[in-house]
């Protein structure tokens, strides 16, 4: 074999190896991270906040009435504001590798590494208002006239031990502690 077909075959493997990861790890629709490499990535960055001394943070958020969205507006519109809200979240929150997340069918996750509770509530805060000052029209909302998200942060102080489970549950708690108080707001984990 030539040495130049050669250069060529590992180049094409490469480029497979690529096109595999991004099929593995990226959401089709939203083109952030996927749940998949949400799981590996969170794992990692616990490992190194333990190690490192530093505090981490976790922001979930859930688009609020998204169901009376899709019965009133149907799946075309849905995905489009899907995608709109990815857009949002990827212009308002630390452009780091891996931080941004589709978690779920209409929920979101950034991993914030290094990151104080304060530093991240002003995050999220300014999310939520990123998300409603986009204007996407929601007649059916009960909480707004435009679409918005429920926000729920948890920050693990440094050198504090701590589990995915945890912490994932912690965020979860307080996004619905948000639900329950009128949606369209930020609420801290204890
Ligand atoms: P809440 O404010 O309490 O979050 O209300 P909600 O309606 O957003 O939440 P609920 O969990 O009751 O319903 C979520 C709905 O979002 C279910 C489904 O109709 C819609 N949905 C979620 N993910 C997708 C998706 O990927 N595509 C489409 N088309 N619809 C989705
Ligand atoms: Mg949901
Ligand atoms: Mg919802």
């Amino acid at each position: 074999m030539k040495k130049q077909h050669r250069y060529t075959q590992a180049n094409n493997l490469i480029a497979a190896k690529k096109k595999l990861e991004v099929l593995t790890y990226q959401d089709g629709l939203t083109e952030l991270y996927n749940r998949r490499y949400f799981d590996e990535k969170l794992t990692k960055e616990i490992k190194r906040h333990y190690r490192q001394k530093q505090p981490l943070s976790l922001i979930i958020g859930d688009i609020d009435h998204f169901k009376l969205f899709n019965d009133f507006y149907g799946h075309q519109q849905d995905d489009i504001c899907l995608k709109q809200v990815a857009q949002c979240i990827s212009a308002n929150v630390a452009r780091v590798t891996g931080a941004n997340y589709r978690y779920g069918g209409e929920e979101f996750a950034m991993i914030l590494p290094n990151t104080s509770e304060e530093e991240s509530t002003i995050v999220a805060e300014r999310l939520c208002l990123a998300i409603e000052s986009m204007n996407i029209a929601h007649e059916k909302s009960e909480t707004s006239k435009f679409v918005t998200l429920t926000v729920g942060v948890v920050t693990t102080s440094a050198g504090r031990e701590t589990s995915i489970d945890s912490i994932v549950l912690s965020a979860d708690k307080a996004l619905y502690l948000g639900k329950s108080r009128g949606r369209n707001r930020v609420v801290l984990a204890d």
